[in-house]
C-alpha cells in the first residue's frame, strides 16, 4: 500500500485568477478550436463541447439543435439507436455533428461493421467508451479499431492518469476521455472507492497526451459553466457534458407533471438499474460501475442553456485576457479555495 500526498483538485477546489486584458467585450472571444489529430487525417473546427453518450443527452434531437447553432459542437450519440436510424442520420448529412458510440462487446463491433458495410465508409468520429479504460483488452480493442478505421477520429476512455493516456494514444486514440467517478449520476466513488479529482486528472492527462500529440476530453463533473472554464483552463481540449444538458426538449424523454404543477424528466446513469432495465437483453456490461436515477426539472429548449454555457466561457476568457479559447489554459492561474479534506469526502 502507498499513500500519495500530492494535492489533487476538483473543480470546486479552485477559482481562476483574473488577469489584465486588452479585450473590450466578450463578443470578441473565439470559442472555436481547430485540431489536427495524432492519427486521423481529419481536422476538427468547432466549439469543443460534446454532449455525453447517455440516454436523454446524446440524442439525435440534441445533434440537430447543436448543428443549428453553427458552432460546431458535437454529440456522442447514445449507443441504443437502431442501425437504420443511425444510417438515416448519416445519409442526411448529420454524421459530421456526431460521434458514433460503441463499447467493446461483440454486438458493438458487429453494429459498427454493419454500419460501415451499409454506409460504404467509416464514421468520421468514433467514441469507444468503457467505465474502466485500464484493461489490456480495451487497449487491444482501440488498436484494432485504429487499424480498421485509419481515417476516423477515435476518442477512447475513460482513464484518469498519464501513463494510461499515453498507452491509449500510442495504440490509436486521437482523443482520450478523462474521468472516473465525477459524473452527476455516477456512484463509482461511493460503490468502489475508486476515482480521481477531475481537475487534477485533466491537468495530468492533458500534459501526458499533448506530449504525444494526443488530445483529452474532460468527461463528467461539470455542473455550471465555470466548471467548463476550469476544465479548459486545466488543459482539456474537449469537454463532455451529461447532467448540464439533461431535462430539455431535445432529451427525447417523457416530461412528467407532478401534482404541484412542476415538470420533471427522469435522468439516469448508463449503468444504473433504470438503464439496465430499459436496454435489457445484453447491455448490462455497458458500464461495469454503478449509476443512479434522478429527477431533473424540465427546462424546455436547450438553446438558452447552450447560450448560458457559451456566454460563461466567453466571459471567463475575457477575465483572463484570452482572445481565443485556445489561449485560456496558457492564461489560467488557479487559486485554491478549499482544504484537501473537502476534495476527498465532498464528491459522489
Ligand atoms: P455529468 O456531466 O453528468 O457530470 O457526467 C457525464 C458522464 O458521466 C458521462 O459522460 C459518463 O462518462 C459518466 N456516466 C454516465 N452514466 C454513468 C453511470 O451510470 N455510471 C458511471 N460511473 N458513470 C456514468
Amino acid at each position: 500500500m502507498r499513500i500519495e500526498e500530492d494535492i489533487k483538485l476538483d473543480f470546486k477546489d479552485v477559482l481562476i485568477r483574473p488577469k489584465r486584458s486588452t479585450l473590450a467585450s466578450r463578443r470578441e472571444v473565439d470559442l472555436k478550436r481547430q485540431f489536427v489529430f495524432r492519427w486521423s487525417p481529419q481536422i476538427f473546427d468547432g466549439v469543443p463541447i460534446i454532449a455525453a453518450n447517455m440516454d436523454g443527452v446524446g440524442t439525435m434531437a440534441m445533434a440537430q439543435t447543436f448543428a443549428g447553432t453553427g458552432q460546431g459542437m458535437t454529440v456522442a450519440m447514445h449507443k441504443h439507436y437502431s442501425l437504420d436510424r443511425i444510417l438515416d442520420l448519416y445519409k442526411k448529412g448529420g454524421g459530421k455533428d456526431v460521434w458514433f458510440s460503441i463499447g467493446v462487446t461483440e454486438a458493438d463491433e458487429e453494429k459498427l461493421a454493419a454500419f460501415v458495410g451499409k454506409y460504404g465508409k467509416a464514421p468520421d468520429r468514433l467514441c469507444i467508451d468503457v467505465a474502466n479504460g485500464y484493461s489490456e483488452p480495451f487497449v487491444d480493442f482501440v488498436k484494432k479499431m485504429r487499424d480498421r478505421l485509419p481515417e476516423t477520429v477515435i476518442m477512447a476512455g475513460n482513464v484518469v492518469t498519464g501513463e494510461m493516456v499515453e498507452q491509449l494514444v500510442l495504440n490509436g486514440a486521437d482523443v482520450v476521455k478523462v474521468g472516473i467517478g465525477p459524473g452527476s449520476v455516477c456512484t463509482t466513488r461511493k460503490m468502489t472507492g475508486v476515482g480521481y479529482p477531475q481537475l487534477s486528472a485533466v491537468i495530468e492527462c492533458a500534459d501526458a497526451a499533448h506530449g504525444l500529440k494526443g488530445l483529452v476530453c474532460s468527461d463528467g463533473g461539470c455542473t455550471v459553466p465555470g466548471d467548463l472554464a476550469k476544465a479548459f483552463g486545466g488543459g482539456a481540449d474537449f469537454v463532455m457534458l451529461g447532467g448540464m444538458l439533461a431535462g430539455h426538449d431535445q432529451c427525447e424523454a417523457d416530461v412528467v407533471q407532478e401534482a404541484d404543477g412542476k415538470k420533471y424528466v427522469t435522468f439516469y446513469g448508463m449503468s444504473s438499474t433504470t438503464a439496465m432495465e430499459k436496454h435489457a437483453g445484453g447491455v448490462a456490461e455497458y458500464r461495469a460501475s454503478e449509476g443512479k436515477t434522478v429527477r431533473v426539472p424540465y427546462r424546455g429548449d436547450v438553446a438558452p442553456t447552450i447560450q448560458d454555457i457559451l456566454g460563461g466561457l466567453r466571459s471567463a476568457c475575457t477575465y483572463v485576457g484570452a482572445v481565443r479559447l485556445k489561449e485560456l489554459s496558457k492564461r489560467t492561474t488557479f487559486i485554491r479555495v478549499t482544504q484537501q479534506l473537502n476534495t476527498v469526502f465532498g464528491s459522489g
